[in-house]
């Protein structure tokens, strides 16, 4: 089956993750612009780093027969600093009409401060300037409730801003609901140690219903398994679910919402008879 890897931090992974996702059925990767483990010390870091993101990984991808699609932004944790973020927040519009930017992302809450709430909006003005879908991240553990909320309730601010364009990642039990229930898209995270499990994932699923849930790996330089997302089809055909319902959340989902941007397309024609004509 295939599926599509809605968060990926491909500039962290080589070339043999992107050989590995690809055999294990991976037709497309969405990555968003993140932080690199250390606080970059200006704007032209950024600039090269969305040279990067808009560039290199795209063809990179491609040797594998994977679309590569990126969001720009600057993180939540460099978000931080005001007088960087009005710096890179200028450059980010030279890069828009680049043929994978899908939107811009991941932007958020990290400890949820005046600052990162400030630098959260100016990311959505942006967005809604130049007609851009949103990717959003939310907070760990102690600052995930809180760190949801005050995304929720900014967002729906804003009157002119579609839900279904904008999808709230790392989701959890306690926030899954609120943000559905908004009309936003949401994320189920993998992760080895931290974040949610398999098991965890697919209770969220039996709750909840597939509707608007995309699933990701969101593998980046921490510990994390490229192909985690093959790992949850394989737990959700362990548990007895149909093809029909995994490939809902592993492919149809995310692919609906990416259309959406106007610029995704699938690497091969051939993927899209497998959509129509196949039955569970
Ligand atoms: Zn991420």
């Amino acid at each position: 089956m295939y599926y599509i890897e809605m968060h990926g931090h491909m500039v962290s992974r080589t070339t043999d993750d992107y050989r590995e996702m690809a055999m294990a059925g991976c037709v497309a990767v969405s990555e968003p612009a993140f932080w690199a483990g250390w606080d970059r010390q200006s704007a032209d870091s950024f600039d090269d780093y969305f040279r990067q993101l808009t560039d290199f990984e795209p063809k990179r991808a491609s040797q594998f027969f994977i679309r590569h699609v990126s969001w720009l932004c600057l993180n939540p944790k460099e978000g931080e600093d005001r007088r960087l973020t009005a710096e890179v927040l200028k450059r980010i519009p030279k890069f828009l009409d680049r043929p994978n930017v899908v939107g811009i992302g991941e932007i958020g809450m990290n400890r949820v401060t005046r600052n990162e709430v400030d630098t959260f909006i100016d990311h959505i003005r942006l967005a809604l300037d130049y007609n851009q879908m949103i990717l959003i991240h939310t907070p760990h553990l102690e600052d995930k409730y809180k760190g949801t909320r005050v995304t929720i309730d900014n967002l729906v601010k804003f009157q002119n801003l579609d839900p279904n364009r904008v999808l709230i990642d790392h989701a959890e039990e306690h926030t899954v609901g609120m943000i559905l229930e908004h009309g936003f898209y949401t994320g189920l995270t993998l992760y080895p140690n931290t974040k949610v499990s398999l098991a965890r994932a697919v209770d969220m699923i039996e709750k909840y219903g597939p509707d608007r849930i995309t699933i990701s790996s969101a593998c980046d330089w921490g510990p994390s398994v490229p192909t985690a997302v093959p790992q949850l089809m394989l737990e959700m055909r362990r548990r007895g679910h149909s093809e029909e319902l995994i490939r809902k959340l592993v492919f149809e989902n995310p692919l609906k919402f990416l259309m959406q941007s106007g610029k995704f397309e699938l690497p091969r024609l051939d993927i899209h008879a497998t959509v129509s004509h196949t039955a569970p």
